[in-house]
């Protein structure tokens, strides 16, 4: 699973990053939907080459994003096999680690999901504790919000789940950072 290094822009050096993503699915019969790492029975699955777990690929482009990368096609392309099926929670690890190699570690983390169905609310607390198992950050650094789409379109016909999220992350102190910043 590791991920073109060489792909990886040049180090930004502020204390503080912000960045915003998005993602949808559309939705198939299927057996069930993975949303932030946590299994959810369904007659339904996404249409995706990975697991398709939307909150997750918002996340990741939340990060790279505040870093100033490209999005996540570009380093896990649709065409590359290595990511068929694969555990987006994984991908995710990749791209805390981008963040690592260029200084930074995820601060807060505020993800909107909005799905017709299932209903997500029982799941929330799940969904952060998976989330900060993952992330390594407390719980209390972690929102998450869970709408419908009041029945319009096709998310509000149960066709497809989107997911919004923003992120902030703060530069890790070391002698290493410190030295670049006074460059
Ligand atoms: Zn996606």
């Amino acid at each position: 699973m590791k991920i073109r290094m060489e792909r990886i822009k040049s180090k930004p050096t502020d204390a503080v990053l912000t960045g915003v993503g998005y993602d949808l699915h559309r939705l198939e019969s299927g057996n069930g939907i993975v949303l932030c790492g946590v299994k959810i029975s369904s007659d339904k699955s996404f249409v995706a080459h990975s697991d398709g777990d939307v909150p997750i690929h918002a996340l990741m482009d939340a990060i790279l994003s505040a870093l100033g990368e490209n999005d996540i096609g570009h380093f896990f392309p649709t065409d590359d096999d290595r990511y068929k099926k694969a555990d987006s929670c994984a991908l995710l690890l990749e791209v805390l680690n981008i963040a690592k190699t260029k200084g930074y570690m995820l601060n807060n983390i505020s993800v909107s999901i909005i799905a017709q169905e299932p209903t997500l609310s029982p799941y929330i607390d799940e969904f952060k504790e998976r989330l900060s198992k993952v992330t390594k950050i407390s719980r209390a650094k972690i929102g998450i919000s869970a709408t419908t789409n009041e029945g319009i379109g096709d998310i509000g016909d149960g066709n497809a789940i989107a997911s919004f999220a923003a992120v902030t992350l703060v530069r890790i102190k070391n002698d290493k950072n410190d030295a670049l910043s006074e460059k």
